[in-house]
């Protein structure tokens, strides 16, 4: 049992090496499999399982692998001025576990030009901005913090888009010019972590507000993945709303 056992792609591999992380954790050795054939997730972790390295790895190694924002870039003249946008978010309860996922971000994604930024609540929004001008491939965000973005006076949801900081609509605009034959876009990739705290933190409004957002593909359109340490009916209507032919995984 080894990270060998799933191709990852160099860099990631060395980082993986980088991070002494010899042996795959339960979640991650049935996660990664699954995720890398780009089915929806539902999995049941508790913190401390490894369950952020279960979604960060074949999500940053997708990423990497299809080139960041190369590859998208030349389909669609519409963003052909953009070098980089997201192409996955991910939404954590806290600004605590927003920023362990980030810098395990960074970790994995070292030396490998795709770039992880944060962004949470109490912080200067601003600066959060700036960085995200930067360019920016995985968006770890608050739900909180990501709606008072997309309202916030002229930082409004054109604004964000104009940054690239909200532009899932790359995937839409791809089934468009394929004549909706595509069953998958690459590089459309949603993360809820911790989905039953942020519902028991009552941000269930603003994820429905983000995940439910025109420029977000829908369901089909993106690969999806809920992380929850509980399973409770207000979990299984997220998971019945936000996956589609979703695998059920608990560990
Ligand atoms: P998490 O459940 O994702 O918050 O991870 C809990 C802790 O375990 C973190 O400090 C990780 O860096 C660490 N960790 C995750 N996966 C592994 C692994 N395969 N080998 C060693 N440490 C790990």
């Amino acid at each position: 049992e080894s990270f060998h056992d799933v191709a990852m792609g160099e860099i990631i591999m060395g980082n993986i090496t980088l991070s002494r992380y010899t042996r795959p954790t339960p979640v991650q050795k049935h996660a990664i499999p699954i995720i890398k054939t780009k089915r929806d997730l539902m999995a049941c972790a508790q913190t401390g399982s490894g369950k952020t390295a279960a979604f960060l790895l074949p999500v940053l190694s997708q990423i990497y692998t299809d080139g960041p924002g190369d590859a998208l870039q030349a389909e669609n003249g519409r963003y052909g001025r953009r070098k980089q946008y997201p192409i996955s978010l991910v939404l954590a309860p806290t600004r605590e576990l927003a920023l362990q996922i980030y810098d395990e971000a960074r970790k994995f994604a070292y030396r490998s030009r795709v770039r992880p930024c944060v962004v949470y609540g109490g912080a200067d929004i601003g600066q959060q901005i700036r960085d995200l001008e930067r360019g920016c491939h995985l968006l770890v965000a608050t739900p909180g913090r990501l709606v008072d973005m997309m309202e916030r006076g002229k930082i409004g949801l054109d604004y964000l888009m104009d940054l690239g900081i909200l532009h899932f609509s790359v995937g839409v605009e791809i089934k468009k010019l394929v004549g909706g034959g595509v069953s998958f876009s690459p590089g459309s990739y949603l993360v809820l972590d911790e989905a039953d705290r942020m519902l028991d933190m009552g941000f269930e409004p603003q994820i429905r507000r983000i995940v439910e957002q025109d420029t977000m593909p829908p369901k089909g359109l993106r690969q999806t993945m809920m992380f929850s340490a509980t399973f409770p009916k207000e979990i299984q209507i997220l998971a019945r709303d936000f996956l589609e032919d979703y695998i059920f995984l608990a560990v």
